[in-house]
């Protein structure tokens, strides 16, 4: 199992996590390598836990099927759980936010495409469409009269 890992500094919220639900499936967007030749392609990949996906050879179904365009190699990759969400600690913690049973292949760079999700620490303010792409988040909680942030993000993938 893979797991994709965040370090994040956040301030006034908790709780950040992907917008991702059956009705509005978030795609979660990796640079992928092929562990049988070792080749890590060029162009950016999205997997959809509610996505389905046939394998060839009556394998059955995944959630993301790619076949290497180096050996010709099919792999998958499935997301067996939904993600956890990233609570604000000091100083900020390493935590898996989803992972990953791969098949042959492994992510090897992520990129943070997707609206994102978090709540106000003391005043539970609900943030949606938090666009994490440029890397830092800034903006203001009404209810506590206070500026919020989500800053120094570092994407990780390990094994989980
Ligand atoms: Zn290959």
């Amino acid at each position: 199992m893979l797991a994709l890992a965040l370090t994040a500094d956040l301030s006034g919220v908790t709780d950040l996590r992907p917008d991702d639900t059956e009705d509005k499936p978030f795609f979660y967007t990796f640079k992928v390598q092929c562990t049988s030749c070792r080749e890590t392609h060029p162009n950016w990949v999205s997997v959809s836990r509610f996505e389905m996906n046939e394998q060839s050879g009556s394998k059955g179904e995944a959630n993301f099927v790619w076949r290497c365009k180096n050996c010709k190699r099919e792999h998958s990759a499935n997301i067996k759980e939904a993600p956890k969400s990233y609570p604000l600690s000091s100083p900020p913690r390493i935590q898996n936010i989803i992972e990953f049973d791969c098949r042959g292949l492994e992510f090897v760079e992520f990129k943070a495409d997707g609206d994102w999700l978090a709540t106000g620490l003391e005043s539970n303010t609900k943030f949606t469409a938090i666009d994490l792409s440029e890397g830092d988040w800034y903006d203001y909680d009404e209810k506590a009269n206070d500026e919020v942030s989500i800053k120094d993000l570092k994407w990780q993938i390990r094994r989980a």
